[in-house]
């Protein structure tokens, strides 16, 4: 890796950075990857798809795929950064800049060395991460078509740069959202009485709702559930007829969440029933929960090694991330890579060292060689999750 490289990247890091886009509407981000994909002879695949690039190096008939996220947040950047957000209200603040400059530098590097590649390396670079619609547009346009094995990464800002981690089967969590109304008669607030009292009835289903996470399941069950949003009333003497409240629920098996759900509804319904009132429950679905595949994320920890690298088995994460939806069709491995920064994901101070990228660039390029290596020879067992 010469220094050039690091500074091409860090550069190009730089400018997506100053110029943030939203989810879906990253245009810009998109005309930029295609540029300098193109500057670098790298072909790019004509997909029905409104923003995001998807690309091809090498010939034959392995197939991989690494995918890069380039969506940024609504959030007013804070950091005070030279290249700091140019778009007002809009910041890289999960580091998916990061994820797009490793992997236009894997490009790179897999483009130099194309003639001697043992098949093909298809490039995602993705739109719609953070609102989980990006991987489902990518399948549903057939860019996931025939490829054999998927890699991903996120900038992890509680690892020291130069750490890698990774685990088999379950990592990211299944991250749902839901919203609950209760309705009952409002009243003078001199005479709750003559009503339901929306807001007692709320604080109540609140408490029970805590109460149920942390009483009802096993504690290794691995569930979060965070209630982030209240709204009812509007003036200090009138007891509301409504409450609307909502939040989240993160958890890592398919089962447990399915059980939550159903006991959320079933103690919001008799709480707020035995009181006079009525509630709906809304679920929205975001990412299921993440499943790595055993056998390559072995296979990713070994070239983490290799490359040098400190290597860690992940704990449990519960962030959600929408790769999970190109783990339930192909298997592959997710990993984070250390990123150093003293505030976390989706802070307005989030500051990750750019010095992981190159060495995270020339990762995934070995990733990507091994990968195919390890296909053509059948020396992976091609396991489906
Ligand atoms: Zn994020
Ligand atoms: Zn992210």
């Amino acid at each position: 890796m010469s220094d050039n490289f690091a500074a091409q990247l860090i550069k190009w890091r730089r400018t997506l950075h100053s110029w943030p886009e939203l989810s879906n509407k990253e245009l810009e981000t998109t005309a930029r990857i295609r540029e300098w994909l193109q500057a670098a002879d790298i072909r790019i695949l004509d997909y029905p798809i409104h923003t995001g690039v998807v690309a091809e190096i090498g010939q034959g008939e392995q197939l991989i795929a690494l995918r890069a996220d380039i969506d940024a947040l609504p959030i007013h950047e804070q950091t005070q950064l030279a290249y700091a957000s140019k778009n007002d209200g809009v910041m890289h603040a999960c580091g998916h800049d990061i994820h797009t400059s490793v992997i236009l530098g894997a490009a790179l590097q897999l483009k130099a060395r194309e003639a001697t590649l043992p098949g093909r390396v298809r490039l995602f670079f993705q739109p719609g991460e953070e609102n989980c619609t990006g991987a489902k547009q990518f399948i549903k346009a057939g860019a996931l078509d025939g490829i054999q094995a998927i890699f991903g990464m996120h900038n992890e800002p509680g690892l020291p740069v130069g750490t890698f981690a990774t685990r088999g089967g379950a990592f990211y969590a299944n991250a749902d959202r839901f919203i609950i109304n209760i309705h009952g008669k409002g009243a003078h607030a001199a005479h709750p009485e003559q009503g339901n009292d929306t807001i007692v009835l709320a604080s109540q289903v609140i408490q029970a709702l805590q109460a149920l996470a942390s009483r009802s399941f096993n504690t290794l069950d691995s569930l979060v559930l965070s209630i982030t949003r209240i709204d009812a009333g509007k003036t200090w003497n009138v007891l509301p007829e409504k409450v609307m409240f909502g939040g989240t629920l993160r958890t890592h098996d398919v089962k447990v969440r399915e059980q939550v759900q159903q006991r959320v509804i079933h103690l919001v319904k008799s709480l707020v029933e035995a009181s006079g009132g009525t509630a709906e429950v809304s679920w929205t679905a975001g990412p299921p929960v993440l499943i790595n595949d055993e056998n390559w994320a072995r296979v990713s920890a070994e070239v983490a090694k290799e490359s040098g690298y400190r290597v860690r088995t992940a704990d449990l994460h519960l962030g959600g991330e929408d790769f999970a939806i190109y783990l339930q069709k192909v298997p592959g491995a997710f990993v984070s890579i250390g990123s150093a920064s003293e505030f976390g994901l989706h802070h307005d101070s989030f500051n990750p060292d750019e010095a992981l990228i190159a060495p995270a660039a020339h990762y995934f390029s070995q990733l990507a060689e091994h990968a195919l290596t390890l296909l053509r020879e059948n020396a992976v067992q091609e396991s489906t999750v």
